[in-house]
């Protein structure tokens, strides 16, 4: 049976976080809030326990879990730490969005590397999580919470419906703060490698590395190995026209056949019952914890096809539109 405490990151009892890492400790899963989206955790170290993710997820066997750690001091013990010239900067960024790609040395088990030599590993902002994990007294393994291939979970309201019975804890925390998944880096001395865009950008990045480059495959062939999986899909049919301009062609030709979700100045010139607003475009904060919660209210909504605006832009705009082109079907110019 699922245990529900409610609690938020800040709010929280001892009674309760106590109760959660008897679980962590005794092999089995608790999904818990984060600062981006939900987490599906358990025992880092464990085999037996990451396994678990892996089936309630139905995630594949070869694409990794993030390990989340309370401090920087955890990590040096479960990664080499001088891949990084100066990994210590990192705390400027810890806790907080970022994960780092680091080799691994020994103690996380293979099933959360997914039998790489490589572990992910994160400090999440979230006084909650770093409260069950330093009650645990191991790192945390924990993917997104939701099921392989759709949405991740950046609302409670969602959690029972996929995961009661499942997890031995669930905690209610409501909304999650910024609504997408941490950025991946893969360090290397002086320079990394973005291999997943997040809530921390370039700019954020550079200030640690002299040089911050982006993953081929974010373009190319997949280096991170969840980037090759379709990911963050609703169940239902869900396109992206190749502009604004094209989104509103398609909403003149054929009006409340499809669910639209767009920015707020869009959803202005279109108007219409058949409007799922991401906040305006002037706020792409907004817009990243709205993406998410746009994807399922589209499952919920009567419409059975869907059509969702492309965002341009650098920095978290690009990091927003990386999540949308894996969630939606591309349409060519006249295709509808
Ligand atoms: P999730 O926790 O579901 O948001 O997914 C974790 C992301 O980190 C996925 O894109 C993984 O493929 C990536 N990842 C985890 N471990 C590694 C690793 N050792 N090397 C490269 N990418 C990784
Ligand atoms: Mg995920």
């Amino acid at each position: 049976m699922t245990k529900y405490l409610i609690s938020n990151c800040n709010h929280f009892t001892a009674e309760d976080v106590y109760f959660a890492s008897r679980a962590i400790v005794n092999e089995g899963i608790v999904i818990f809030p984060t600062e981006t989206v939900y987490g599906i955790g358990a025992n880092a170290l464990s085999n037996r326990a990451c396994e678990k993710i892996f089936k309630i997820k139905g995630r594949p066997a070869d694409n990794p879990l993030i390990v989340h750690t309370s401090s920087t001091g955890e990590i040096e013990k479960i990664a080499d730490v001088r891949m990084i010239a100066h990994f210590q900067a990192l705390s400027r960024l810890w806790p907080g969005p970022l994960t780092v790609i680091l080799p691994s040395i020994g103690a996380v088990s293979s099933s959360a590397r997914a039998g790489q030599d490589t572990v992910a590993i994160r400090i999440p902002d979230c006084n909650l999580a770093l409260e069950l994990i330093r009650k645990s007294k191991v790192p945390i393994a924990a993917p997104s919470a939701n099921i392989s291939t759709r949405p991740s979970i950046t609302d409670s309201v969602y959690l029972k419906s996929n995961f009661d019975g499942k997890a031995d804890v669930i905690f209610d925390a409501g909304k999650t703060r910024y609504g997408i998944e941490s950025t991946v880096i893969m360090p290397k001395g002086d320079s990394c490698i973005i291999l997943r865009p997040g809530i921390y950008t370039e700019d954020d990045l550079s200030e640690i590395f002299t040089k911050v480059t982006f993953s081929e495959d974010l373009t190319d062939s997949p280096r991170s190995p969840g980037t090759k999986y379709r990911h963050y899909s609703p169940s239902k049919k869900l396109y992206m026209p190749g502009s604004t301009e094209e989104l509103i062609k398609i909403q003149e030709k054929f009006p409340d056949k499809y669910a639209i979700i767009c920015v707020s100045e869009t959803g202005q010139k279109i108007g219409g019952k058949n409007l799922i607003l991401m906040g305006s475009m002037k706020d792409p904060y907004e817009i990243a914890s709205k993406l998410y919660d746009s994807l399922m209210k589209f499952d919920l909504s009567p419409y059975e096809e869907g059509l969702i605006e492309p965002i341009s832009g650098n920095g978290i705009y690009l990091s927003i539109m990386n999540r949308i082109k894996k969630a939606a079907i591309p349409l060519k110019e006249g295709e509808l």
